[in-house]
């Protein structure tokens, strides 16, 4: 069993590691899914507004015994009524509030408490999840009033969850695990946070978390507040943490010793709200594909600036994914997506068997910070150099917990 996380973290309670990774499979499904045949990816996950337009890609999933997430995604409810997120599909699911606006501020009503849950879970069973969620909503307070709503909701789930467990005509013999949802606006996340929440849903009857965070930055104190906050509740628990919308941080993450990621096409980093769009786009068009290049361990802009260093970047490290020509970038959509697909699939490999080879950690932010200078981009987020001090100090070295509990996050 591959143990990076137990030589990294000697401290953790955990000694073997299980880590995986769920890919995000925004637009353009299918090519994604071709690029990571043959790789350790074993579950999928799609936002379940997607399945009325991808049942052939679902088909596909299921025919390839991956395992299949669909978030309901309840924040749409958020943004105001007029709002694209909020029309078909969306809108034709039991738990879209059809005439108001959900305020996390307002204690649940008991009308929601006993028809949302049941819509959330039942929405994803119809549609052919394997796993299922109970999702979150966002607000910014961490511990206040929108939390208290979705424990609430999300105890009543389990409830809802449980009385079906028996039941033939649901659950069939496919096996569901059931996750909760802890959605997270990290600025303001603090070391009494971190404990109120391990202890807030360690005590619901699930089988894994799924920690989604809203405009995660980046920096080495946000990075810092959620690998703790996973870390206690896997400890308290023993159960799975996958944490979504790490960004460009996601495979140092795994590597050290973060349980699950999910990562993937519109669901790098989670932006909230979603910006509204004009009736005759599609949600999937939004977004400009950016091209990844594990060179600079992030992905250029595509902005004449951004392809000349883009030329540059494949010209001097030839890509091997088989979607486009090796020292060009890939040019079209399709290219786009499987590129960056095959690459998640290689860096999860990277950051699961380091005894497979490969540049270290501390080798690989070397050549990226000083291509990143060279190419004009950004410099490279901080928390990697945590990631690799850790590493370094291993086998001897602390557990990431210590460290936190004696420093405020602030
Ligand atoms: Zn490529």
């Amino acid at each position: 069993m591959l143990t990076r996380s137990s030589q990294a973290a000697p401290g953790s309670r955990r000694t073997e590691s299980t880590r995986r990774l769920v890919l995000w499979l925004g637009s353009g499904a299918k090519y994604q899914l071709a690029a990571v045949d043959r790789s350790a990816i074993e579950e999928v996950a799609l936002p379940l507004v997607a399945i009325r337009r991808r049942r052939s890609v679902i088909d596909r999933i299921r025919a390839r015994g991956l395992g299949l997430f669909l978030d309901p995604e309840p924040w749409r409810n958020q943004l105001p009524l007029t709002h694209s997120a909020r029309r078909r599909p969306f809108s034709a699911f039991d738990y879209s509030l059809k005439e108001r606006v959900w305020n996390p501020k307002e204690e649940v009503s008991s009308e929601d408490l006993d028809t949302l849950p049941q819509a959330w879970l039942s929405s994803q069973i119809v549609a052919g999840a394997s796993e299922l969620l109970i999702p979150g909503h966002i607000y910014y307070d961490l511990t206040g009033r929108g939390r208290q709503g979705d424990l609430s909701l999300a105890r009543r789930a389990c409830e809802v969850a449980g009385h079906w467990m028996g039941r033939e005509e649901l659950f069939g013999d496919v096996k569901r695990g059931i996750y909760a949802q802890i959605t997270i606006w990290p600025f303001n996340l603090r070391n009494r946070d971190i404990a109120w929440l391990a202890d807030a849903y360690s005590e619901l009857p699930v089988n894994g978390y799924w920690l989604s965070l809203v405009a995660f930055s980046q920096s080495e104190t946000q990075y810092m507040g959620i690998r703790v906050l996973a870390e206690k509740l896997q400890e308290r628990t023993g159960k799975r943490v996958i944490v979504s919308g790490l960004g460009r941080l996601w495979q140092g993450a795994l590597a050290d010793g973060v349980d699950s990621v999910c990562v993937g096409h519109e669901r790098s980093l989670f932006l909230f709200p979603s910006p509204d769009l004009p009736p005759n786009v599609e949600e999937g068009q939004r977004f400009r594909i950016q091209i990844y290049h594990p060179a600079v361990l992030g992905a250029l802009r595509g902005s004449q600036q951004g392809h000349m260093a883009q030329d540059h970047l494949f010209e001097r490290f030839p890509c091997q994914c088989g979607g486009h020509p090796p020292k060009e970038r890939p040019r079209v959509r399709r290219a786009r997506l499987h590129h960056n697909a095959w690459w998640i699939a290689r860096e999860l490999e990277w950051a699961i068997a380091p005894e497979k080879g490969g540049m270290d950690t501390q080798a690989r932010i070397d050549q990226a910070t000083k291509l990143r200078a060279e190419l004009g981009m950004s410099s490279l987020s901080i928390a990697w150099r945590e990631i690799a001090r850790r590493e370094q100090l291993a086998p001897g070295g602390r557990d990431p917990t210590d460290r936190l509990d004696s420093v405020e996050i602030s």
